[in-house]
């Protein structure tokens, strides 16, 4: 393992463009389950609109378990706080990820790629204005615009799939 972590910081230190890709595994240990961890009721729930639209506070409630807890209580993990940090120094380009859990920016990186959409990619299922704020999922409720329609995340009201707006930034950097 060490041999391993060594040949890896070689590896970025010789590096002239370094792009990081990162699944569920990188918020395993923010308390985020992975795919094998999660518990499948919650999950088709949370991917829900109508359970979202029938009733939004249960929905949140479930929302905060499976996800949200984690990501406003626990934190960006030591990784991601990591590459926000060879990011600042100029040793990593870009990261491209599938979460949804915005950790990545949380934690500082600002060239992120969220190919799936996250919490912070946010429409309004009335009016659809979006939001791109994470916290409108930390107020202890779920979300409402100012039109009184419900917000929902973008893998919750595109049914999952690519984020298009953020396809074209992860092909950048080929
Ligand atoms: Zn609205």
């Amino acid at each position: 393992m060490d041999e391993q972590i060594r040949q890896l910081q070689q590896m970025i230190d010789e590096s002239h463009f370094t792009l990081v890709i990162t699944g569920a595994g990188i918020s395993v240990a923010s308390g985020i389950p992975s795919m094998h961890g999660l518990n499948l009721a919650e999950t088709l729930q949370f991917a829900s609109t109508s359970v979202l639209k029938l009733a939004p506070e249960h929905y949140y409630r479930v929302a905060r378990h499976s996800f949200l807890d984690a990501i406003f209580e626990s934190g960006p993990s030591l990784s991601h706080k990591k590459l926000a940090e060879l990011e600042e120094k100029g040793k990593v380009q870009g990261i491209i990820t599938t979460n949804l859990d915005n950790l990545h920016s949380l934690a500082g990186s600002k060239n992120v790629a969220e190919i799936q959409g996250s919490f912070a990619v946010n429409a309004c299922l009335k009016c659809g204005k979006r939001n791109y704020d994470v916290n409108i999922w930390n107020q202890g409720k779920a979300p409402r615009c100012e039109c009184g329609g419900l917000y929902a995340c973008w893998p919750v009201y595109a049914h999952v799939g690519l984020y298009n707006d953020d396809v074209p930034k992860a092909q950048e950097s080929r």
